[in-house]
This record gives C-alpha cells, sequence and structure tokens, in this order.
C-alpha cells in the first residue's frame, strides 16, 4: 500500500477552518435573503446558499 501524503485530509479543511470562513463571510438570515444578494450581485448561478452550522445563517458558496 502506497503511505504517501493524504492527500484527502490536505484537502478537506480542518474543523477551524470552516470556523474561521464562517466569521469571514457575510451572515444570512435566510436562504432567500442569501440568495437575494447572490442575484443582485448577478453571480446567483455561482453560488449556493447553505445552513451553517456554527452560526445558524446563511452564507453562499461558490458553486
Ligand atoms: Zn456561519
Amino acid at each position: 500500500m502506497a503511505s504517501g501524503p493524504d492527500f484527502k485530509s490536505l484537502k478537506e479543511p480542518t474543523r477551524e477552518e470552516r470556523q474561521l470562513r464562517c466569521f469571514r463571510k457575510r451572515r444570512y438570515q435566510s436562504q432567500g435573503d442569501a440568495l437575494d444578494a447572490a442575484l443582485v450581485a448577478g453571480v446567483e448561478r455561482h453560488r449556493k446558499a447553505y445552513l451553517c452550522p456554527y452560526c445558524r445563517k446563511w452564507h453562499l458558496t461558490t458553486v
């Protein structure tokens, strides 16, 4: 079995990284708010709204 670097663990953000991302991101009260913001910015086709497990608000992520 090959024992190289674990690429999966390198690619997967750690819990801390996810949390940091949460703090840096803009929060939306609802999925609609998040999608509206993407629509206004004209990037709705490249953004997806998701419910954040850390702040329990919605963020936009790049698709
Ligand atoms: Zn969050």
